[in-house]
């Protein structure tokens, strides 16, 4: 193609908004986050966490730690979490106390005592919605039951109109390493719409003090396709990105799952299409953001994020979870798993507060997975960053993805998803930007079609 007949970047990012694609944006949740989907977890299955806590602790399991702070400032219209924005300092503070206790209650088990983090994530809700002296008294109290001298990494979610340069410099202090900034969009009309707390000159001014004090990451969230975006605002929001030189970029396609603002009013109206860009826009927006990224020095390390420096820029989090290890998870309506046993919390403040007074571990549902299913969900989670090798997978599960998975991997391959290179699994491009719905056909059968609530 000559350069005169190439398209324009509006062009470009306009094509599947004009086609009518037939993949329009429903409702539903089609990120997969772990596995087996949640919808198979019970309340039965709680005996099975409480056996792992009372068996003697792992040789060689690494453990994360996570506290969920479910206050916000204002409820975003995409939100589907359960997210408090009516709460008190006194009540906060209880919560806090609440969520201390509950790591005390761990402690004290034979699997958890004396375990050092290798580390650490507070995620929400906003947990930069504390106070600094709430920030401070929390985590003294956390490392005092389980020392961050061993942690590679602290990771914390911000809105960034919750910042102020104290308090980053007290999340310096603290230990904080990997600052996460949910900034979704550079446009103040799109934030508005979409019922985000922050605008963005909040934004410029966190991520300015946040690079000025010298965080080993400093990552920021994008949606493509939130309400009323536009082509020409979408390269805006990916040019600013680029030119505020973040460490890390984490794009998310905009899903409306069950229980936002945006689903009830589509009910109220009898809609069926949510009101945001469709799947083929939003893939090739997040398509073209990637190519930006890459044209500007950075390199596309998972199916959502893209890093300046792959070598240094390592997601401790994410990276050691999906490869199986132990992550205690304290909080409303977190998200555990010890020695193959997935937990999940109570998801209401007044039940969780409740069985914490009363003594117990507030675990709501649990699902106790068997070898096969640890090694589909480890398979599953590794294709999300974009390759992986079978003789992993063998030595690891004793399975072979390739003997495993021949028809599955033959028609993602037929379709360009996929490609095989000896040992390698690759996922192309194309794959990575539809990864999710393409993961679910390495499901066990009695798994398929099952939602992810
Ligand atoms: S900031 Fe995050 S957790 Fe809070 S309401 Fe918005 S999307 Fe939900």
């Amino acid at each position: 193609m000559s350069s005169s007949s190439k398209p324009s970047v509006i062009e470009q990012l306009k094509v599947p908004l004009i086609a009518s694609s037939g993949e329009d944006t429903e409702v539903g949740n089609y990120f997969v986050a772990n596995y087996p989907p949640f919808s198979f977890w019970s309340p039965d299955h709680k005996d099975a966490v409480h056996d792992v806590l009372n068996s003697p602790r792992p040789v060689d399991t690494n453990l994360g730690v996570y506290f969920h702070i479910p206050f916000c400032r204002k409820r975003c219209h995409f939100c589907y979490f359960r997210v408090y924005t009516d709460k008190n300092a006194n009540e906060i503070n209880a919560y806090l106390d609440a969520g201390i206790r509950e790591f005390e209650r761990y402690a004290q088990t034979s699997y958890l005592a004396g375990r050092k983090p290798q580390f650490v994530y507070f995620g929400g809700g906003t947990p930069s919605y504390l106070s600094i002296n709430q920030l401070k008294d929390l985590t003294d109290r956390m490392k005092d039951l389980f020392p961050w001298d061993e942690t590679e990494e602290v990771a914390f979610e911000c809105e960034p109109g919750t910042l102020t340069e104290k308090k980053l410099e007290a999340l310096r202090e603290i230990g904080v390493t990997r600052l996460s900034l949910g900034i979704e969009n550079f446009d103040d009309h799109i934030l508005e719409v979409n019922g985000r707390a922050h605008r963005s000159k909040e934004a410029f001014r966190a991520l300015k003090f946040a690079k000025s004090l010298g965080f080993d990451q400093v990552n920021i969230d994008l949606i493509a396709g939130m309400m009323d975006e536009t082509p020409e605002n979408w390269q805006r929001t990916v040019e600013t990105a680029i030119e505020q030189d973040p460490d890390c970029v984490t794009i998310y396609q905009m899903e409306i799952p069950y229980n936002t603002t945006i689903f009830k009013e589509m009910q109220e109206s009898g809609r069926v299409t949510a009101p945001v860009a469709d799947w083929p826009t939003k893939r090739a927006w997040v398509d073209w953001a990637f190519n930006q990224f890459e044209n500007n020095g950075y390199t596309v390390s998972s199916a959502y994020t893209v890093v300046k420096d792959p070598e240094k820029m390592k997601f401790v989090y994410r990276d050691s979870l999906w490869e199986g290890a132990d992550l205690l998870s304290a909080g409303v309506a977190s998200f555990g798993h010890f020695g193959g046993v997935h937990y999940q919390n109570q998801a209401d403040v007044g039940p969780y507060m409740t069985q914490v007074d009363n003594g117990e571990l507030p675990i709501f549902r649990a699902y106790p997975t068997s070898p096969d299913e640890r090694f589909v969900r480890e398979f599953i989670l590794q294709l999300k960053l974009g390759k992986t090798r079978a003789s992993y997978f063998q030595e690891k599960y004793g399975v072979n993805p390739l003997e495993r998975f021949p028809k599955e991997l033959k028609k993602l391959e037929d379709q360009n998803y996929f490609s095989v290179h000896g040992d390698e699994i690759r996922v192309s491009r194309a794959g990575m930007l539809e990864i999710d719905r393409l993961l679910h056909g390495f499901f066990l059968e009695e798994h398929r079609d099952a939602r992810y609530t």
